[in-house]
């Protein structure tokens, strides 16, 4: 459980910004939330305050098969062929990250784990994944989230981005900057959005009840304004990192 001081590692990748004064505690963070629940954003907040890495499963697994690992190269196999990277080689990634030397003070695990399955063998791979960890899980309202994601609309000639209500054109149906035809997206289709809540929920329910059975899910209403939101989830962490 002591962290073992050694002599600082040569280390060509950016330093994680230095925690604020007053944070002991190693933070250990896993990110979960539907899409559509401003993940992306409160990831960020995260990071600055706890002065943890951004550890993307996403990132590593294309930043592993760039470099060529043995366990990239075994994922860029399945990627070749159209399948989905089997969740043992995942966690093989993650783990191989999460034992960098950035990650020493913690991190913030961000897309992973998903699924019950997945959680049990990142906690038999890496020491502090499973009851050191805190777990913070946006939950939202999915009908606010059909309806902000479902008013998105890009112009089909420059790409530009528009939202009918938060941010709409002046033209309906018009791009501002080109004049071009604005239209949506297959994936910010309402059916599309919904079906992505309900497999998202599917997949993460045990999960989730795995964390609050142990006591270490913070779980935050992420439907308000991102400020608010923010606010939440960093007291949250910090109050139980600090015990509280
Ligand atoms: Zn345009």
């Amino acid at each position: 459980m002591a962290a073992v001081k050694k002599a600082k590692a040569p280390c060509s990748a950016k330093p994680a910004p230095r925690a604020k004064a007053g944070v002991r505690a190693a933070a250990k963070l896993i990110l979960l939330g539907p899409p559509g629940a401003g993940k992306g954003t409160q990831a960020e907040a995260l990071v600055r305050e706890f002065g943890v890495p951004h550890i993307s499963t996403g990132d590593i697994l294309r930043a592993a098969v760039k470099a060529g690992t043995p366990v990239g190269r075994k994922a860029k196999a399945y990627m070749d062929r159209g399948e989905l990277v089997p969740d043992s080689i995942v966690v093989e990634i993650v783990s191989e990250r999460l034992r960098q030397p950035d990650c020493s003070r913690g991190w913030l695990l961000d897309g992973f784990p998903r699924s019950l399955a997945q959680a049990e063998a990142l906690e038999g791979s890496v020491e502090g994944a499973g009851d050191g960890a805190r777990v913070v899980y946006l939950r939202v309202n999915p009908e606010a989230v059909v309806e902000r994601l479902s008013g998105r609309r890009l112009c089909r000639n420059c790409g530009a981005g528009y939202h009918v209500r938060f941010m709409p054109p002046s033209k309906e149906g018009r791009c501002d900057k080109c004049g071009g035809e604005l239209y949506q997206r297959d994936d910010d289709k309402p059916a599309t959005i919904r079906t992505r809540l309900e497999t998202y929920g599917r997949q993460t329910a045990e999960l989730i009840e795995r964390y609050r059975s142990r006591g270490i899910l913070l779980e935050i209403a992420g439907d308000g304004e991102v400020q608010g939101v923010r606010e939440a989830v960093l007291g949250a962490v910090r109050r139980s990192l600090s015990g509280g």
